[in-house]
């Protein structure tokens, strides 16, 4: 059995009420259109959103542009700008609890999550800050007599940046800071499902010292609001994280102006075990890979490929450790697996499932979505004889659906790893470190796991192969995708040639 949690009712919670930021000041909407925000564990109103228009976004760009063009903060030390990027981290950690409650209501994610989403934020801010003292360019002085190559690393311009509902806090910092290290301004869109936390962020940003118009945040759908900030001519850069399928439409939205874009999107993320694996922990992680935030995770281990020697086992270790999941109100703090983000993504990641039984797949565990008396849950679910030309095996669920897929050979692993169209991440769990390394460099994929899954660091750069994205976030070079290369060649004395 399932450990169920009813959700407690948020009976003396009153709903938030949020601005947008454009130029340094908190406003409405042209149109005062609201948008109003449920939990989806618990049914009622948690926030409430000033809605922006095409008018008002277009007003935020207008506003990062004269920033970026006249403006203090591209052209102070990037110790200033570091100094304050650090005080915004320390901002950051000291609102943690109330940034962190705001994602778990808003999201549905269990609320020991979200908190550990904020502690790795807080990193990265400062991992961000420290970098942006360090952006520098390279000079040459081997171009022959009286020549002198100096290359730069300027900041690009105005960002637009636009997010999705699953990680909220979290994926903003991987981008915003380090926009602004490098002396970029921004304008920001969070989902419209989960845009709190990056509210609050504005009003940290601005009382850490970010000048006005540097960081412009509006709330809205993506077609009013997230589609004008990637064909606006003043726009320099996107920076995107989303769906494969909003990707391809901001890129080709960006390409009208040939706007520099960085894409992270959607995943379908194998891991792959072999028979000498430690499977004791092998099995913790593929539980934890399979149902962290509820599986709407672009790096969710979605995607078992096991030797089939062991799939048997694998399968009824996995089902038994499945029962142990607390699945419930994501306030709760022993709570493992919260709530789906909207009944229309219940009903989706339902169909997928009951697809694959009806194309001959087994339902080892769970399968169906779950009643709890408010909001919308679906069971941890296992799905084991997939065959990899199953829609199951090769599009995103964005749930908590395991499918388990077989292999006899490390080659055939590796083929049925890569054969779908997404290279976000990959997992694999061998003894053998050859065989590791086999599988590692054989898999087209950003991120390779071995013996372990999902850990991260700032320090490591994150993305994805072929439709999983374009360009990396984090990692050393994160400063330097905000910019542009300029080359100074000097030339000194009389100029003979
Ligand atoms: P989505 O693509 O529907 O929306 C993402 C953002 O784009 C939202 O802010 C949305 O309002 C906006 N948007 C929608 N239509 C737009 C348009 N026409 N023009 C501009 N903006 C538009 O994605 P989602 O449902 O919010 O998030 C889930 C997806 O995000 C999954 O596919 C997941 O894999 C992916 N994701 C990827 C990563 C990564 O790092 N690779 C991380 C988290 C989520």
């Amino acid at each position: 059995m399932t450990v169920l949690v009813r959700p407690q009712a948020l009976e003396s919670f009153k709903p938030r009420e949020f601005q947008m930021l454009i130029d340094g000041r908190w406003t409405n909407g042209a149109e005062g259109r609201i948008i109003e925000r449920k939990s989806p564990a618990h049914g009622t109103v948690v926030s409430r959103y000033q809605a922006a228009t095409k008018a008002d976004a277009e007003q935020a760009i207008r506003a990062a542009r004269h920033a970026f063009d006249k403006g203090p903060w591209p052209r102070m030390k990037g110790a200033e700008r570091s100094n304050i990027l650090l005080k915004a981290a320390d901002l950051i950690a000291s609102r943690a609890e109330e940034l962190a409650f705001l994602d778990c209501i808003e999201s549905g994610k269990p609320i020991s999550q979200a908190r550990a989403e904020l502690a790795g934020a807080v990193d990265i801010w400062r991992y961000a800050a420290a970098l942006g003292r360090d952006l520098h360019g390279e000079s040459y002085n081997t171009l022959g007599e009286g020549t002198l190559g100096v290359v730069l690393r300027e900041a690009i311009g105005v960002i637009s940046i636009i997010t999705p509902w699953n990680f909220p806090f979290l994926i903003v910092s991987q981008k915003l800071p380090f926009a602004l290290a490098a002396g970029c301004t921004a304008v920001v869109k969070p989902s419209e499902l989960t845009s709190g936390s990056t509210l609050v962020l504005g009003e940290i940003l601005m009382e850490a010292g970010v000048p006005s118009g540097v960081i412009n945040i509006v709330v809205g759908t993506g077609p009013d609001v997230g589609a004008p900030m990637t064909t606006h001519p003043d726009v320099d850069m996107v920076s995107f994280t989303g769906s494969t399928t909003v990707g391809k439409l901001t890129m080709a939205n960006a390409a009208q102006t040939l706007k520099k874009v960085s894409l992270e999107l959607g995943g379908k993320n194998p891991q792959i075990v072999f028979p000498d694996a430690n499977l004791d922990e092998f099995i913790d992680a593929a539980v934890f890979g399979a149902y962290f935030n509820a599986g709407e995770c672009c790096n969710a281990g979605s995607r078992l490929i096991v030797h089939k020697s062991v799939a048997q086992d694998v399968v009824s270790r996995i089902a038994e450790l499945s029962k142990k999941v607390r699945v419930g109100d994501p306030l709760d703090p022993k709570t493992q697996v919260g709530a789906i983000i909207t009944p229309e993504h219940l009903a989706k990641i339902d169909h997928y499932v009951r697809g694959a039984a009806g194309d001959g797949a087994d339902i080892a565990h769970g399968g169906a979505p779950l009643d709890l008396g408010s909001g919308q849950f679906m069971a941890p679910t296992i799905l084991s004889k997939v065959k990899s030309d199953m829609a199951v095996a090769r599009e995103e669920v964005f749930g908590p659906v395991l499918s388990v897929l077989t292999f006899d050979t490390i080659e055939n692993a590796i083929d049925i790893a890569n054969s779908i169209d997404y290279g976000l991440s990959a997992g694999v769990w061998s003894r053998d470190m050859d065989t590791c390394l086999q599988v590692g460099r054989g898999v087209r994929a950003g991120t390779v796991w071995m013996n372990t899954f999902m850990d991260g660091a700032s320090e490591l750069p994150f993305g994805g192969y072929r439709q999983s994205g374009l360009g990396r976030e984090l990692g050393r070079h994160a400063v330097e995708d905000y910019t542009e290369t300029k080359t100074l060649n000097i030339h000194m004395g009389p100029r003979t040639a």
